[in-house]
């Protein structure tokens, strides 16, 4: 994991909290305006499903990287909630546990997405 994502990650399972539409931020809306921006890092990258909107993105040198530039999924506040609680629910409660729990981890994205199925072509604000 990115060391960034490590850090960012870390702090939000720590506090347990959402962080809703960070306005603060430099980068706001990344995505749209309203986003929540708790999983600004994805606990999920790199899902590689491209019905969040995700998509694998050529670079420079001719490889190629998973982007979530188009994802609105994750930052809709009730996936964003969802997500969350599933992680208290479940004892996921530092970044160790989502590198460890990797089965479950993808399970969870699983039936986060079939209760919110994505709309990758609307901001699904
Ligand atoms: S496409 Fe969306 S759900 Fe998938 S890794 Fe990126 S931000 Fe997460």
């Amino acid at each position: 994991m990115h060391p960034l994502a490590y850090k960012y990650l870390k702090k939000v399972l720590e506090e347990k909290k959402l962080v809703g539409p960070d306005e603060t931020c430099e980068y706001y809306p990344c995505h749209f305006v309203g986003q929540d921006c708790t999983w600004c890092f994805c606990p999920f990258y790199p899902c590689e499903d491209e019905q969040t909107g995700g998509e694998w993105v050529k670079t420079k040198d001719g490889g190629r990287i998973w982007g979530c530039s188009n994802c609105y999924w994750i930052h809709k506040s009730e996936v964003a909630e969802e997500l969350l609680e599933t992680f208290k629910k479940f004892g996921i409660d530092d970044v160790e546990e989502i590198e460890k729990r990797k089965e479950e981890i993808k399970k969870i994205f699983s039936v986060l997405k079939e209760k919110h199925p994505p709309d990758k072509h609307k901001k699904q604000s």
